[in-house]
């Protein structure tokens, strides 16, 4: 058997105003504010639970939310969910930022390290609480195009191969993979050998009773520990684009072998792994090509079609600002994506994907969805400043003020200067 046809006939089972594909912390954000802005939300998720890389994915810190000066960059829904994440799990926020921007100069970051089931519960409550409907255990499969226009969603779940009709469709699955079943371009990357799961050992459990505190009980158990910029990638270990079910597992085979290598040099009775990944821990797999892509040489830059400032995480000052534009395409009107899926080159796009600037893209796509059909224009042509004043409404900072750039602009990542990394050196 070389070739089937394999088609069905089906009917849309319920219209919504606006579908949501992947409930990572950019979705989530999307569709709490699609919904909030009286938009009949749909959230379709694959797994059980909310928050995806942030939760799921075990990745439970909120990186810097500052410019590294003691002064706050990022707010929103991000700042919300940060302080959120703390009142019922973990709570290791800075002393010098647990009351809000610090009056004093500091270089000390705004960072919160939170749990990552009780914040997938919180996300839960917001989607409860925001009147989305959510659908766990379903996948979101082919969207159904009518030249530009998205229609539809087809789904597969216990129920079977579904169909959601939609008037605005939300691409966050981080993954770009509705859009990329749709033939919107898209641009893929490369993954590194990172795998990290989470243990308790005898020792980590005293220091917890020790000091009271049971977040010190856990600790990082590494497979591949490469890190961001893939420096040290074992040269017999694949650089996987993370787009293929091969790639993820040979991805998860040779990440578990390695991990039962490392646990045979430990003694059994003195260490468990109490939470493994339950999805890739894939940084950068394929993202929208949009009407711009945000490159490292944007720092310090204004756009008049901003949707939020952010900083980078890694380096102090130096300080971006989000266009629709990295969200949308004007020629594929009702569909936009957020999150991990935004478009930026190289190391703008890691600035873009973390978790605080996800949730503040998610935000804004949602925002941006809703007006788009309140006001019956394109996604990417919404008046933007009408949608920057909603931003800033629920407390996005949409520009960075001038007083917070530095002298010295120079940017220079990883011994790399802008236009090296923008031109493909990183
Ligand atoms: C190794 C590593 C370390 C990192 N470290 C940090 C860090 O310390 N701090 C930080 O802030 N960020 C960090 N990040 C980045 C950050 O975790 C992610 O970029 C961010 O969480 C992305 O959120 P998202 O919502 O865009 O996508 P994701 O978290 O990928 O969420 C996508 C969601 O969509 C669902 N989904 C996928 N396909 C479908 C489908 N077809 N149908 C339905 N649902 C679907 C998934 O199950 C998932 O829930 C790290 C990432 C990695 C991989």
């Amino acid at each position: 058997m070389k070739e089937v046809v394999y088609s069905k006939k089906l009917s849309i089972k319920k219209e919504y105003d606006v579908v949501v594909c992947g409930g990572g912390v950019a979705g989530v954000a999307a569709a709490v504010s699609a919904a909030k802005n009286g938009c009949s939300t749909l959230l379709l998720e694959k797994s059980n639970l909310l928050g995806g890389l942030g939760t799921l994915g075990l990745i439970n810190l909120f990186v810097p939310m500052c410019n590294g000066r003691g002064k706050q960059i990022i707010f929103g829904l991000a700042e919300k969910w940060l302080r959120l994440s703390a009142e019922l799990g973990f709570d290791a926020i800075p002393d010098e930022w647990k009351r809000g921007e610090p009056k004093e100069y500091t270089e000390v970051r705004y960072i919160q390290r939170y749990s990552p089931a009780i914040f997938a519960y919180q996300l839960t409550e917001e989607i409860v609480h925001a009147g989305v409907d959510v659908l766990f255990d379903c996948m979101a499969c082919d969207p159904i195009m009518d030249g530009n226009l998205v229609r539809g969603v087809v789904t597969e779940s216990k129920g079977g191969t579904e169909l959601y009709g939609c008037r605005m469709l939300i691409d966050t699955t981080g993954d770009c993979d509705v859009l990329r079943r749709g033939g919107i371009p898209v641009v893929s990357g490369e993954n590194f050998f990172t795998f990290s799961a989470k243990m308790i050992t005898l020792d980590s459990c005293r220091e917890a009773v020790e000091k009271g505190d049971i977040h010190c009980a856990y600790k990082g158990m590494s497979g591949g520990n490469i890190n961001l910029f893939g420096d040290n990638q074992p040269e017999d270990i694949p650089r996987w684009p993370g787009l293929s079910a091969e790639d993820v597992t040979d991805y998860i085979v040779r990440n578990h072998l390695l991990v039962l290598e490392k646990l045979k040099d430990t003694d059994r009775r003195t260490r468990e792994i109490v939470t493994t990944p339950g999805m890739p821990q894939f940084r950068t797999t394929a993202h929208l090509k949009g009407d711009y892509s945000l490159r490292v040489s944007d720092a310090y830059r204004h756009f008049d079609d901003s949707v939020c400032a952010i900083n980078d995480f890694e380096h102090r000052d130096h300080l971006f600002e989000v266009p629709l534009r990295c969200l949308a395409r004007r020629d594929y009107p009702n569909l936009i994506t957020a999150g991990r899926s935004a478009d930026g080159a190289g190391y703008a796009w890691d600035l873009l994907r973390v978790i605080p600037p996800a949730i503040l893209t998610g935000q804004a796509a949602g925002e941006a969805a809703a007006l788009a059909l309140k006001t019956g224009t394109g996604v990417a042509d919404v008046e933007i400043r009408r949608l920057q004043a909603r931003l800033e409404k629920e407390n996005v900072m949409i520009h960075f003020p001038d007083s917070y750039v530095p002298e010295d602009k120079t940017v220079v990542i990883h011994g790399k200067n802008a236009a090296e990394i923008d031109g493909g050196h990183m």
